[in-house]
């Protein structure tokens, strides 16, 4: 065999191997796929079922009953408002604080993270609520050494000192009316999610951006609570800025700033916790207006859908919004 048709006979041999290769690598993507969307539609049938829907309606028996138990006692509520306001925060030092705002927030991410370990770990009932059926624990994998070394410092060395050379933290001197800090609160999320949909878009669709800044966050598919602080220091960033602009262009009471913090943190845990309950306010509040953590898990699985964190409309907007694998 001379040396031109030895080279083509290995080239041919060469594209067999590749394609040999593509196939199972193909195989295995479409058994991947096949073994996602089953999963998916696992999750849906639970969701349908009889049982969990009824769940959802007592949530929203109980919602409702509450809500208007508050909304025919809310000149009393209003009196509790003000005194806790003078009596209890105005006095205290920690309310107080320059820095009370980072303080708070790294104490409620701490709790929810801590909160929702806990359920990961040694509350096996509740894995019914799992949106994947397997156990994986690998997102908690080194995730409290990860932290210290990265997050928690930006939170102790950059956040709550930074409060301390702007020095900006103005107390409000009135006290403010339940629906004043309902109203903000809910404002301040709108605001925060129609900023941060537009950059979180951004950061998906610019490949160094995504590289640079938001890929940590997208470490595993399989997202648990601790995911939801696992950011590069820019990533980080800009969920504080979010945060920041949409509570001063709303003026927001001190009180509403600190409602806000407890909010808003929440639902980004829970819309990590890789839980799904029939309690969440996204099953209480009908018409899939809330995102939460089924919606926000394909977004970590996808990756081209649901880029709001706290409500749809501007992913059914712009035609990002899915709720099912397909
Ligand atoms: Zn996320
Ligand atoms: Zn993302």
């Amino acid at each position: 065999m001379d040396a031109a048709a030895c080279g083509v006979s290995s080239g041919l041999g060469m594209k067999r191997t590749i394609s040999r290769t593509t196939r199972r690598a193909s195989t295995l993507d479409s058994l991947q796929i096949s073994k996602e969307e089953e999963q998916r539609e696992d999750l849906i049938e639970r969701i349908a079922s009889r049982d969990f829907q009824s769940r959802v309606l007592w949530s929203r028996v109980v919602f409702v009953i509450g809500a208007s138990l508050a909304w025919l006692h809310l000149p009393f509520l209003d009196a509790a408002l003000q005194r806790l306001y003078f009596s209890h925060l105005l006095t205290s030092p920690f309310f107080r604080h320059y820095s009370f705002e980072p303080l708070l927030a790294s104490t409620i991410f701490a709790f929810n993270i801590g909160l929702f370990a806990v359920l990961d770990f040694f509350i096996p009932s509740l894995q019914k609520y799992r949106i994947q059926p397997y156990k994986t624990m690998a997102a908690w994998k080194n995730r409290l050494q990860d932290a210290l070394k990265n997050e928690v410092p930006w939170y102790f060395f950059f956040w709550i000192p930074f409060g301390g050379l702007l020095r900006a933290r103005r107390m409000a001197t009135a006290a403010p009316t339940v629906a004043l800090v309902i109203k903000e609160v809910l404002a301040g999320l709108c605001i925060y999610d129609a900023l941060f949909y537009f950059g979180h878009n951004i950061l998906h669709r610019v490949a160094p951006l995504y590289k640079g800044i938001h890929a940590k966050h997208h470490h595993s598919p399989v997202v648990r609570a601790g995911d939801s602080i696992r950011h590069s220091f820019l990533d980080g960033t800009w969920d504080v800025v979010c945060a920041v602009v949409a509570l001063n262009v709303l003026k927001a009471h001190t009180l509403s700033r600190a409602l806000f913090n407890l909010v808003a943190i929440s639902l980004i845990c829970e819309a990590h916790s890789g839980y799904h309950f029939p309690w969440a306010i996204n099953n209480i509040v009908p018409m899939h207006i809330f995102a939460g953590s089924v919606v926000h898990d394909l977004h970590h699985r996808k990756g081209k859908v649901n880029f709001s964190k706290f409500f749809t409309w501007w992913d059914r907007m712009f035609g990002t919004y899915a709720f099912e694998a397909s």
